[in-house]
């Protein structure tokens, strides 16, 4: 949640931005790790089960706070009450999009499938003394937990305040800290889209996207690399008996795979956006929500997992960071059916029809420059006002 911070001088915006480092833990810490994960989860499920009892009984909303269960269940007191507090806090957000937004209604957390991660908040005593967390040149410092070893890559810029951490584990049980920072940075002027520099991207499942020119991104050889060898050891999981401890044994090397497969796309993700934020006016894109639901609705399943809302975030907040627009087109229209020279919508075109001929126009549609370049119309347009007609 963000805070309006008062203090902010004229033409400045506060801005957050999170560092992962990777962090190992000595064997007592890890214990202390896996408790709080644990407690989270506990405390997020003892309150969920509050809340239901009291709506039932009085047909009022109310969630109570961690300090309601600590004198039950003692255990809670072993671990950063930071951590408990901001499991409140999730859960009342996560009602009120519930409330607001219809989204999904709060579920409780099991062991098996919660994310084994907690978040907590950097305090500075009012009366002087060190910061609850800190961060050394090859360590970083949490409430409770003390001074753990962890692997830095990037330092914050001057003037970047630490306000909290998230710790987590991954599927293969390696221990990662986000350390979360706040700074003020000036804003940057508008940057009005420009036709010629302004692009549109389609989503596509095999491409990643293809743009108003039919280009799509150079995908590294290295993805499909990475996809063959985790079928094949997929393959052989299937075949093991579960629970095994050679099943134990190929699932960690399954995950290790998954793992460094979502790092080469987060990669991928962070590289490409920064080149087109870099190199355009503005992007424009269809509204994620729209496309997804009309897609799965089409092929029984979703198709964006592969990294584009990723994609589409980090785009975002780079171009804003140049005072550039990523705008994103609030109606859905067939932009592959449509031929972006007389709007005619082809009916009956099929998912395999690369190129087609416009029977109204006479146009030789290719299929995916077409639904990015009708992207980019309705996005510009939209943006100057423009109800575009045909
Ligand atoms: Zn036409």
């Amino acid at each position: 949640m963000r805070k309006k911070n008062l203090s902010l001088p004229d033409g400045y915006r506060q801005q957050q931005r999170a560092i992962k480092v990777r962090i190992y833990p000595n064997d007592e810490q890890t214990v202390l790790l896996n408790k709080t994960f644990g407690c989270v989860r506990f405390v997020w499920n003892q309150m969920l089960s509050f809340e239901q009892e009291i709506y039932a009984a009085a047909d009022t909303h109310f969630v109570p706070t961690p300090a309601t269960f600590k004198e039950e269940y003692t255990f809670l007191k072993e671990v950063d009450s930071l951590a408990l507090a901001n499991a409140q806090i999730n859960l009342n957000a996560a009602f009120s999009s519930f409330f607001k937004d219809k989204s999904k209604y709060p579920n409780f957390k099991s062991k098996k499938s919660a994310p084994k991660s907690y978040t907590t908040n950097c305090q500075t005593p009012k009366n002087g003394g060190n910061p609850t967390i800190e961060v050394f040149e090859h360590e970083v410092k949490l409430p409770k937990v003390g001074v753990v070893k962890a692997t830095i890559h990037r330092k914050p810029m001057p003037g970047w305040a630490l306000k909290g951490a998230t710790v987590s584990q991954s599927a293969s049980g390696k221990y990662y800290c986000s350390l979360l920072y706040e700074y003020a940075e000036p804003i940057p002027e508008e940057v009005l889209p420009k036709w010629h520099t302004t692009i549109g991207l389609d989503y596509s499942s095999p491409d990643f996207y293809v743009d108003d020119k039919g280009n799509s991104p150079m995908r590294e050889r290295y993805f499909r690399i990475s996809e063959e060898k985790l079928a094949k050891e997929q393959r052989k999981l299937s075949k093991m008996e579960y629970d095994s401890n050679n099943y134990k044994q190929q699932k960690l090397k399954v995950s290790k795979i998954h793992e460094h497969i979502a790092n080469q796309r987060k990669d991928f993700c962070h590289k490409e956006s920064r080149r087109i934020a870099n190199s355009c006016s503005a992007v424009c894109v269809e509204d994620i929500n729209l496309r997804d639901l009309s897609r799965s609705l089409k092929l029984g399943k979703s198709t964006l997992d592969n990294g584009f809302g990723m994609f589409r975030n980090f785009l975002e907040y780079k171009l804003r960071d140049q005072g550039k627009h990523l705008i994103v087109i609030d109606k859905w229209f067939p932009s592959s059916k449509t031929c972006n020279r007389c709007g005619y919508i082809n009916k009956d075109l099929k998912l395999s029809d690369r190129i087609w001929i416009c029977p109204c126009c006479g146009e030789l549609v290719m299929r995916d420059a077409n639904a990015g370049l009708n992207i980019k119309e309705d996005g510009y347009n939209s943006f100057y006002g423009v109800i575009t007609t045909k």
